[in-house]
């Protein structure tokens, strides 16, 4: 960041598992519903209630292991993490501690950086308090306790707000491409706590960190790292030291401001789980998670740029949501004119679904090949094959009924064809000398004049040829 310190940063990422139910009961986890709405004694700590572990959940935690080159640990345990806050009734969280389900696993960014994973491990989430300041009462939801986490750790490999921006966006992109979580930060599906310190350059010794707790967006967690490395820089250069704490950024303000002295780990007294068993792996049960992983975007982008020769840039943009890529494949699959499709595509198709934010293309592969295909064919012109894509966003229907109902397609008029260049060669034959005494590039004009006057009765290959023969006849 700046001239004097490297910045240092950790992150731990919490994503919300898309499974059905929650990760300890059978209630439901899905986001949202009345107040206290999906609850059950098991999620609400009450006397005597039993975890039952949701196998999905333990599968999709393996999954994004599998996908960031995790090992996984062939047996795993869960432990109670004791904390007493009144947004996790049981006043203990179950997660893991020693023996989470996977360990050291990385992510690269397009900086260079690999950024080493340290561990992703499974938990449950906890309530959701409202505090309302005007009543002076704090409100607790509990349909979101237990609904099933995995926090992703990094080691302290991250050098910038920048790429700590990139990699939580890489890890939604990820965990989405698995299907194992929605990835909308602006429902808390991702949070992020960032742990950063600054130490001098050429210095070995980290300097102390603050940690900044629950981030919930891209844009926070530039800010807040920004914020801090100017302020744990000021501390230090006016001679003071950076306080070992947990802090929260203030979005309004754009500041951190501190929370509570950092929680040691024996702070939370963690101690194994009685009422879960182990989980256990074994190398079959590993392959066949791992059988369930789609191709992901790193190796799409390489056969996008090497199978299907299509830019860096354009590969990125047709990667970056599954089913934008899983269209795209569709649809050369059909039609395989590559660049034609991702052409078109990335015109036509990602600024509308860009728009609409549905994740949903409203019409198929096949009917998004035949357009391509008429344009290439001429048998409608490029124009006009953009407005059926238009049309087939807006309206709907099929390409070909589209074309027809607006008079797009081109018939090949040959005896107009005839009639507009012989009567422009007869207007123009100033010009025409002058193509012959070698100004080669009045062709083009007589192609532009002639593809502009015949549009809709001719393709430009037909203009051409008639063009070409017309001019050797008029040669002396
Ligand atoms: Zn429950």
């Amino acid at each position: 960041m700046s001239e004097i310190f490297d910045t240092v940063i950790g992150l731990e990422v919490h994503a919300e598992l898309l499974t059905d139910s929650k990760v300890f009961c059978t209630c439901s986890a899905k986001f949202g519903g009345d107040p206290n709405t999906h609850i059950c004694p098991a999620c609400t700590g009450q006397p005597g209630a039993l975890p039952v572990i949701n196998h999905r959940a333990v599968e999709f935690a393996v999954k994004a292991g599998l996908a960031f080159d995790c090992e996984i640990n062939r047996y795993s345990r869960f432990d109670r993490k004791n904390y007493f806050y009144p947004d996790l009734p049981k006043a203990y969280q179950i997660s893991q501690l020693d023996l989470p389900l996977c360990i050291n696993g990385k992510v690269e960014l397009s900086t260079g950086t690999v950024v080493r994973l340290n561990r992703i491990h499974l938990e449950e989430d906890a309530g959701k308090l409202t505090h309302d300041d005007y009543n002076g009462e704090s409100l607790a939801d509990y349909n979101r306790c237990s609904v099933p986490l995995i926090e992703i750790v990094t080691e302290p490999d991250i050098k910038s707000a920048e790429e700590a921006a990139e990699f939580v966006a890489k890890l939604g992109q990820y965990l989405k491409y698995l299907g194992v979580c929605d990835a909308k930060m602006q429902e808390g599906s991702i949070r992020a706590d960032v742990n950063i310190s600054l130490k001098r350059k050429g210095d070995e010794k980290l300097g102390e960190r603050a940690e900044i707790k629950n981030l919930n967006s891209m844009k926070a967690i530039t800010r807040a790292i920004k914020f801090e490395e100017e302020r744990q820089a000021e501390i230090i250069l006016s001679g003071g030291t950076v306080e070992q704490e947990t802090r929260r950024f203030d979005d309004n303000q754009g500041r951190t401001k501190p929370m509570r002295n950092k929680e040691n780990a024996n702070d939370y007294r963690y101690f194994p789980e009685p009422d879960i068993l182990a989980v256990t792996f074994t190398d079959e049960d590993i392959e066949k998670i791992r059988a369930t992983i789609p191709a992901l975007p790193k190796e799409r982008k390489e056969k996008y740029i090497n199978e299907y020769k299509i830019s860096e840039k354009d590969a990125e943009v047709l990667t970056s949501e599954k089913y934008i890529s899983d269209f795209f494949e569709d649809t050369v699959s059909i039609y395989p004119q590559y660049k034609n499709v991702a052409n078109l595509f990335l015109t036509e198709i990602m600024r509308r679904v860009k728009e609409t934010e549905s994740e949903e293309i409203p019409f198929s592969p096949e009917d998004f090949a035949e357009v391509v295909k008429m344009a290439d064919k001429n048998t409608v012109n490029r124009n006009d094959a953009k407005d059926i894509i238009r049309t087939m966003f807006e309206e709907g229907g099929k390409p070909m009924e589209i074309a027809k109902a607006k008079n797009y397609l081109v018939v090949e008029d040959n005896a107009a064809i005839a009639d507009f260049v012989e009567t422009m060669l007869d207007e123009k034959a100033d010009l025409l000398e002058q193509y012959f005494a070698g100004k080669q590039n009045i062709f083009g004009f007589f192609m532009g004049q002639a593809t502009k006057g015949l549009q809709g009765k001719a393709t430009p290959r037909s203009i051409k040829e008639y063009l070409e023969t017309a001019i050797e006849k008029r040669k002396k």
